[in-house]
């Protein structure tokens, strides 16, 4: 999004999430947006969540059969493992989260846990970087492709073209700002389809 402003102010200029309307469309927003209700639109947040739970119940039932014994101690490991904060958003300070796992990132404690389970290294790296892609596929799946979507049909009710999007942006000085087309200046924000 911030590209896209910085490439298009005349567009998208000081354009906050289009979804909510109430926060700048960041990486980390853009996956958790949660709409006032009065909105009617769909909650990214839930959805991010759920797929998060997902991937951890997922993580955990492949562990439980990989390790058969029925020891306390499998329990403990199992219990850790699932109170972890990396399967959340709010965190202690400097605690990995949910954010982070989605880009490939998972705290050591989880890795120490996950190996006390599989006993080596590379089953356990293959393990966790399994878990993380289906986790960042259905992502992309749930959340990308919706919000690719609800933007497009934003740019629509904005009356933003393709053909304006395509050429080239006109210098804005402050005596032009003022001509801006009503459309285009209600334009509320925006994100590319290769980030923010
Ligand atoms: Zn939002």
């Amino acid at each position: 999004m911030n590209n896209l402003i910085r490439r298009r102010p005349d567009l998208y200029q000081n354009a906050p999430c289009f979804h909510c309307s109430t926060s700048v469309e960041t990486q980390d927003h853009l996956w958790t947006c949660h709409p006032a209700s009065h909105l009617n639109r769909r909650s990214r947040l839930h959805d991010f969540q759920s797929i998060i739970s997902l991937a951890r119940d997922s993580l955990i039932s492949t562990l439980r059969k990989k390790w058969k014994s029925q020891s306390l101690h499998k329990h403990t490991v199992i219990t850790q493992i699932y109170q972890l904060q990396c399967w959340e958003l709010t965190s202690l300070p400097d605690a990995l989260t949910s954010v982070d796992l989605l880009k490939g990132i998972f705290p050591n404690e989880l890795y120490s846990s996950v190996h006390e389970i599989i006993g080596s290294h590379e089953p356990t790296v293959n393990l966790l970087f399994k878990t993380v892609y289906k986790l960042q596929l259905r992502l992309y799946q749930f959340i990308w492709l919706r919000r690719c979507y609800d933007f497009s049909e934003w740019e629509i009710s904005q009356n933003i073209t393709t053909r304006m999007k395509t050429t080239k942006p006109r210098r804005i000085t402050f005596a032009a700002q003022d001509q801006i087309t009503p459309a285009v200046h209600r334009s509320q924000h925006v994100t590319s389809l290769h980030g923010s």
